[in-house]
């Protein structure tokens, strides 16, 4: 049990620890430290690149090989804990709670978080229409061109 990585984050890494441990999942630095990254206490969940998270777990005092954090990836993915959002040269991870959709610019590829609520009922009548049933997860990542990139005439 990696008690420094956990001790290091604080209730954060406590927090991730048990919810591992609510997967039957082995706690380890690696899957403790790439939550603990994805985690911030605003409700904005941060979208980071492999190369960002292993920048961002090394400030976590966790140094991660690029090979290590995409096995992690894959993993917490597996488990349900993180999603990956595909953007024009590259891929960005983020954690599945809180539930959110995705708006990605194809010019700056700037991803903002559209919060579920926003989108849910739009979701919904759009399935009802389709008469397609959504998973329990329902992610939508719309593309676009952001504000910045194309102000408002
Ligand atoms: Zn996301
Ligand atoms: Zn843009």
């Amino acid at each position: 049990m990696p008690q420094s990585t956990v001790n290091h984050l604080g209730e954060t890494g406590a927090r991730i620890a048990m919810q591992l441990r609510r997967h039957e999942e082995r706690v380890t630095p690696a899957k403790v430290a790439v939550l603990g990254a994805l985690t911030r206490a605003d409700e904005t969940p941060p979208h980071l690149t492999a190369r960002e998270l292993g920048a961002a777990t090394a400030h976590l005092g966790i140094r991660l090989d690029e090979a290590t954090v995409y096995r992690t990836l894959t993993r917490l993915e597996a488990l349900g804990l993180v999603h990956a959002v595909a953007m024009n040269h590259t891929t960005r991870f983020g954690l599945d709670t809180p539930p959110h959709h995705h708006a990605v610019c194809d010019r700056c590829s700037a991803l903002q978080v559209i919060t579920a609520a926003q989108l849910d009922t739009l979701v919904a009548s759009a399935c009802a229409l389709a008469e397609f049933s959504p998973g329990c997860r329902q992610a939508v990542t719309l593309n676009g061109v952001c504000g910045a990139c194309a102000p408002p005439a």
